[in-house]
């Protein structure tokens, strides 16, 4: 005669099988490297974008490095002109004067700027370095996913052959019409034993007769669920 604990222990291999292969198709799609993948790709272009602002910033700083040396380079001839008292016009020594003036708040605004731009630019060389090492982390990060879903393939795959030798052992110490009868029920609902959890079959939520109910306590035989016709396992 059938055991139901051997029914029971075979439906917790199917059970465990459906597990493993669900896990899998999960590493198979990918899903987890591919999220990750996301996240380099985004961090990727902020690295660009933020080397592209950070060349534009310097081109701009050399620029106007280079204006201020203009004006330094023409101030020193305005002063130059200014105090070799070669010139004794007075309207001429008040034009330079005034040119003189002008040109030392050009030299204070484009200073102004310049250190107002080299201050953004230690913002940006931060900015760089810290969305760097995040790129890196990730960079390992998935490496370290691949690898890890590789072996993980390879236990899953290792388990999914225990698992079926399990199911061939328990099945063979089955009866060949109750496991034929198991083995339909697992074809067409995916779980032939299921559970009786508070006197209901865990299977389709029936509440059990009470004879029923006495049966399985009893452990008087296989006992199918009238209403979804699963096979019914009372935990004692
Ligand atoms: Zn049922």
């Amino acid at each position: 005669m059938s055991n139901i604990e051997d029914l029971w222990e075979l439906q917790v291999h199917y059970n465990n099988l459906k597990n493993i292969k669900d896990n899998l198709k999960y590493i198979i799609n990918g899903e987890k490297i591919k999220k990750i993948g996301i996240k380099l790709e985004k961090t990727e272009k902020k690295l660009i974008d933020l080397e592209n602002r950070i060349e534009e910033n310097e081109e701009k700083l050399d620029k106007n490095n280079s204006i201020l040396k203009n004006y330094d380079y023409e101030l020193k001839e305005i002063e130059k002109n200014l105090y070799s008292e070669n010139i004794t016009d007075l309207k001429q020594l008040n034009f330079l004067d005034k040119e003189r003036k002008n040109i030392i708040k050009e030299i204070d605004n484009k200073e102004t700027e310049i250190i107002s731009q080299m201050s953004n630019m230690e913002e940006l060389k931060k900015e760089f370095i810290r969305i760097q090492e995040e790129f890196n982390k990730l960079r390992k990060k998935y490496t370290k996913t691949v690898k890890d879903d590789k072996l993980m393939v390879e236990d899953f795959n290792k388990k999914v052959i225990e698992e079926k030798n399990e199911i061939d052992v328990t099945s063979s110490k089955i009866d060949k019409s109750v496991l034929d009868k198991f083995n339909e029920l697992i074809k067409n609902k995916d779980v032939a034993v299921v559970e009786v959890i508070d006197n209901k079959c865990s299977g389709c939520n029936m509440f059990l007769p009470s004879n029923i109910i006495y049966k399985l306590e009893n452990n008087d035989g296989i006992i199918h669920c009238d209403n979804c016709d699963r096979i019914l396992y009372l935990k004692i």
